[in-house]
């Protein structure tokens, strides 16, 4: 069998690969951090785009068993943040130069729902010149909003497949008409066809998720050729029924291992790609998320909803960021990123390397 060494310098990774290379020790996964912080540098720079995340509701219709803010989940106060405090959260984004935002929300899939976000992006996609980049992560919705919120002037969507096994899929989530996986994956292909930059994602250390689970996930992002990718680990979140009904045999320690070897996977397997330091790594490391960018991510998203309501968007426990304010936040970022040693990309869209040479082919 040829060593770690020799399986690094591999052109492409087959399953087997992949799984050898998610079961690597400590020590061992050195070797593949450095190989995908090398191939970091030398296809996507050392440079770190900011998306400022506005979290703009919490009312969500679906009920997915692991998430905080789940329909079913009465210990939540609900809200829905007013346009002109999203517009302001938005200004505070362009005024300290992140380049873009992101909106996510619970799914909904009311008129009044997609027609408030449509007028949203407007307003938002007017008012900076240059036009600041718009990301919108609000769940699966049919062709028609999904095109006029492109229209309006939304570039991006994120979109997690949470896992491409069906057979875990809806062990995740309720077996009924509004958690269909077929579903999310004619999502995931009319966000591609209108032509956004599209970002998947799964959850790493799922309960009964496998190695070779994570392995299929990873070649799943290459075959639909993402533009974006967010991996975090799961965590649980009390009052869930997966948190409830399940003990995880991996400890949160192991599921931020093997979430860092994901991305450092992912970061050599699609080279040109964002890849998101997820929040949920530093509800586990307090340096969770510099961690990712030292070895493979190159997006960081600093929280600015209004400090009022991220206690009430706590998707799993230990949230980190809940007390902050913005400016709080952009401090403590910098800071963070300064650490990596990679350098902040004021004011710049960072659009993803990986689309523009799609587009371009
Ligand atoms: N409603 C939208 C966006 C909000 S949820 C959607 O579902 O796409 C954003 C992401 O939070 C989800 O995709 C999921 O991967 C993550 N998330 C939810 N609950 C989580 C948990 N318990 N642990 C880790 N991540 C979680
Ligand atoms: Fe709603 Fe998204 Fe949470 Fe599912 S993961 S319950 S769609 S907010």
């Amino acid at each position: 069998m040829e060593t770690i060494k020799e399986l690094l310098e591999k052109e492409q990774f087959n399953k087997a690969d992949i799984v050898r290379l998610l079961e690597l020790n400590k020590a061992d996964s050195k070797l593949l951090f450095l190989k995908s912080k090398e191939v970091k540098k030398q296809y996507v720079g050392e440079k770190v785009y900011l998306r400022g995340l506005i979290e703009f509701s919490n009312i969500c219709a679906k009920d997915c068993l692991y998430c905080g803010i789940r329909k079913s989940n009465n210990s939540n106060e609900r809200y829905n943040i007013a346009d002109e405090d999203i517009l302001s959260a938005v200004k505070f984004a362009n005024e300290s130069n992140y380049g873009s935002v992101v909106l996510q929300s619970g799914e909904l899939k009311s008129p009044v729902f997609t027609k408030r976000v449509e007028d949203l992006v407007k307003q938002i996609s007017s008012a900076f010149d240059p036009k600041m980049g718009i990301t919108l992560s609000c769940g699966e919705q049919d062709e028609n909003t999904y095109s006029k919120w492109k229209e309006a002037g939304a570039d991006r969507y994120l979109l997690r497949i949470e896992t491409s096994n069906e057979a875990l899929f809806y062990r995740i989530h309720p077996r009924d008409e509004n958690h269909n996986f077929q579903n999310r994956l004619n999502s995931l292909q009319l966000l591609k066809d209108l032509g956004y930059q599209t970002g998947t994602g799964i959850m790493v250390g799922l309960p009964t998720q496998t190695i070779e689970d994570i392995a299929d996930d990873i070649l799943f992002m290459q075959e639909y050729d993402m533009d974006m990718c967010g991996i975090g680990p799961y965590i649980e979140s009390e009052n869930t029924p997966l948190a409830k009904n399940y003990k995880n045999p991996l400890d949160l320690d192991e599921r931020f291992q093997l979430a860092l070897k994901t991305i450092s996977i992912l970061r050599i397997m699609m080279k040109d790609i964002n890849i998101a330091a997820s929040t949920a790594l530093q509800s586990i490391d307090k340096v969770g998320r510099e961690k990712a960018i030292n070895v493979a991510a190159n997006i960081f998203m600093p929280n600015i909803t209004p400090t009022d309501f991220r206690k009430e968007y706590l998707l799993y426990d230990n949230k980190p960021c809940i007390d902050e304010s913005a400016s709080e936040c952009q401090s403590c970022v910098i800071g963070r990123i300064a650490l990596t040693g990679n350098e902040v990309a004021y004011g710049e869209l960072g659009t993803s390397k990986h689309y523009l040479n799609r587009m371009a082919n």
